[in-house]
């Protein structure tokens, strides 16, 4: 199986503090950690770790960051041949508070090098997306470009999975460029003005979506799993129950069991079963990535899980 990722790679700096600031305040941290993250490369490091040949198109800044994440997708085996150095900015950056009371956080981005990915860079890569037995895409990337690369991908037959996160509306014409939509419930009801309380009001608003121009809609409802909407049928499959320590990264680890399990030839709602079990295993432990399973562990833990 082969998957391309166009999307956004970060470095994340995390402070633990006995407190959230406020403004003009100046608060001591417990512990400061420096993390690969960014939705498009935990997706890459996620689809490379569960087996897949993994292209990730994407740009760093030209600085110390943008060679570790570079290094950091080596050692998780993905494919860095289409990840530009870009001289002109830094490499994208999240600064990340974590009051270690309440586990609540304040989170600032500085997108840089992410901004600038652009319709250039996706036509530089159509070699290994025109490869690929899927693409993967995220938000945190222009949206001109991602448009332009769902196009495209969609112009070779290659599908396309759209994860539409961070939540932001999305022009009229990219819904008919996408095989799999997967907003969670607060990007489903910004896309459809419909408020998703009920497995009711995700079938609503998932059948709204559909009747966009997407094959399938996949609506993540956290612990209560996911709901799989189709023209023709309507499933909801359960999340597996798990002893959660740090929900981050669970909408990554399911976009990229997905996209695996689907250019592995499965059908959509096993695929999507298979989606939750990895979610579930990437919340069992902290971090965006150091969670993400490896194909043998996903394999185990579906053995052991037989729903
Ligand atoms: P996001 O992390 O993108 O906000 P969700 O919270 O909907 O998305 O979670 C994505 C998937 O992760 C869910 O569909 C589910 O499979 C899994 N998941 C999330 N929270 C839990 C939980 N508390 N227990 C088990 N699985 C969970």
């Amino acid at each position: 199986m082969i998957v391309a990722i166009v999307g956004s790679i970060h470095m994340d700096f995390y402070i633990r503090l006995p407190k959230l600031p406020v403004p003009g305040e100046t608060v001591l941290g417990h512990g400061f950690t420096m993390l690969p993250g960014g939705k498009g490369a935990n997706q890459a490091v996620a689809c490379s770790r569960l087996g897949a040949y993994t292209y990730m198109v994407g740009r760093v800044g030209n600085d110390i960051f943008g060679e570790k994440l570079i290094e950091n997708f080596r050692k998780n085996n993905v494919d860095t041949k289409y990840i530009e150095v870009d001289k002109t900015t830094h490499t994208g950056i999240a600064f990340i508070l974590l009051d270690e009371k309440t586990g609540e956080n304040m989170i600032t981005v500085a997108p840089g090098a992410d901004y600038n990915v652009s319709a250039k860079d996706v036509d530089n890569a159509m070699d290994a997306i025109s490869r690929s037995d899927i693409l993967l895409l995220q938000l945190e990337i222009p949206i001109d470009t991602v448009v332009y690369a769902a196009k495209r991908a969609w112009e070779k037959g290659v599908r396309v999975i759209l994860n539409p996160a961070p939540a932001a509306s999305l022009p009229d014409e990219i819904y008919r460029y996408i095989h799999v939509l997967t907003p969670n419930r607060v990007e489903a009801s910004l896309l459809t003005n419909i408020n998703i309380e009920s497995r009711e009001d995700a079938v609503k608003a998932g059948k709204l979506l559909i009747d966009k121009g997407v094959d399938y809609v996949i609506i993540t409802l956290g612990a209560e799993g996911s709901m799989v909407i189709s023209k023709d049928f309507v499933r909801h499959i359960p999340a597996y129950k798990v002893e959660v320590v740090d929900t981050t990264g669970a909408g990554d680890a399911f976009n990229a069991a997905l996209a695996v399990s689907l250019a592995e030839g499965k059908d959509i709602v096993e695929a999507c079963r298979i989606a939750n079990a990895a979610a579930a295993l990437q919340i069992t432990k902290l971090g965006a990535q150091s969670g993400l399973p490896t194909r043998e562990e996903l394999e185990e833990f579906l053995r052991k899980h037989r729903q």
